[in-house]
């Protein structure tokens, strides 16, 4: 099997774009999606300091270490929910990888800024959405109070075609209006977030880290299991051993047709909350109505 490219010996076998490639140019290649995304996207520039949601596994240090090998501006920030031995080993892979590469990162211990004791919320109910809501306000928020005018994740072409997959059978048509790799921010209190990796799959990303000598924490979260993402991506990974290259024409024809299928993006009807002053839709935001529902159920278990 020969590299495409140098027709050296081939090592990986890209089956979704019908390629094989040595090492070399495997990186290269890889380099190219992640920096056509950023382009194509106009997620970033060179001013200004870049925020990276950082979790301690593949995609989120595969995503900094890629921003920072292109010399961008980058600081880190983990959002600790505080559950037992996963958190802190997400801490201590994020605290290498920063101090190896001299970068800064920041910890925020969600439990102490919201106040909830989020772990008996995690072992009460399949809760990923919630979870899911939460941290994306801290992150926000967290952005806004500190100057960052974007926050860029680890979310792979997986990732995005299993959203995509789970909205269109549900025909959530607002969330599918506004899937985007490329988020802009509705005035300064709700920062843009982008997602550079949105090109490449998981395999691609776990052999990149490898090569790149990335040391990721390799479980997941406990609450995972069961997590409905996850099936979208078991059926899509299905399809995918059947006809490959079917995820990648699933989310890029998706992206490429949503202007016509949807109009361009409007502004969103947007105001202050009552309660926390961010951005939200309505008289009270999502966040600050689950914090007094909860603080509700513990006032009333406590009587
Ligand atoms: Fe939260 Fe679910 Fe992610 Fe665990 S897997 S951190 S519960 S969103
Ligand atoms: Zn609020």
């Amino acid at each position: 099997m020969n590299c495409k490219i140098c027709g050296n010996e081939a090592i990986f076998k890209l089956k979704n774009h019908n390629l094989k490639l040595c090492e070399e140019d495997f990186k290269v290649f890889l380099d190219r999606q992640f920096r056509r995304a950023v382009k194509e996207g106009k997620m970033f520039n060179r001013e200004g300091t870049i925020l990276i949601a950082v979790s301690g596994g593949k995609d989120s240090l595969l995503c900094w270490h890629l921003i920072n090998k292109l010399a961008y501006k980058s600081e880190g920030v983990f959002l600790d929910l505080g559950i037992e031995g996963f958190s802190k080993a997400s801490e201590e892979k994020i605290s290498n990888f920063a101090k190896e590469r001299g970068l800064k990162f920041q910890i925020l211990k969600i439990e102490e800024l919201a106040g909830l004791d989020i772990k008996t919320m995690l072992k009460k109910k399949r809760f990923c959405s919630v979870c899911g809501m939460i941290k994306r306000y801290w992150l926000n928020r967290y952005a806004y109070e500190n100057g960052f005018n974007v926050i860029a994740t680890g979310h792979n072409l997986d990732d995005e075609s299993a959203t995509l997959l789970g909205n269109i059978l549900h025909w959530q048509l607002g969330y599918i209006k506004r899937q985007s790799p490329s988020l802009s921010s509705f005035g300064s209190k709700l920062v843009s977030r982008v997602k550079p990796l949105y090109k490449m799959n998981e395999y691609e990303i776990r052999t990149y880290a490898d090569l790149e000598k990335i040391d990721y924490l390799n479980d997941d979260c406990p609450f995972k299991k069961g997590n409905t993402q996850d099936i979208y991506k078991e059926a899509l990974n299905l399809i995918e051993s059947y006809s490959p290259g079917t995820k990648n024409s699933f989310l890029f024809q998706f992206l490429d047709k949503k202007g016509a299928l949807f109009g361009e993006e409007g502004k969103l009807d947007l105001r202050e909350c009552s309660r926390c002053g961010m951005l939200t839709t309505q008289e009270v935001c999502a966040y600050c109505k689950l914090i007094e529902k909860e603080n509700n159920r513990y006032e009333f278990q406590k009587k």
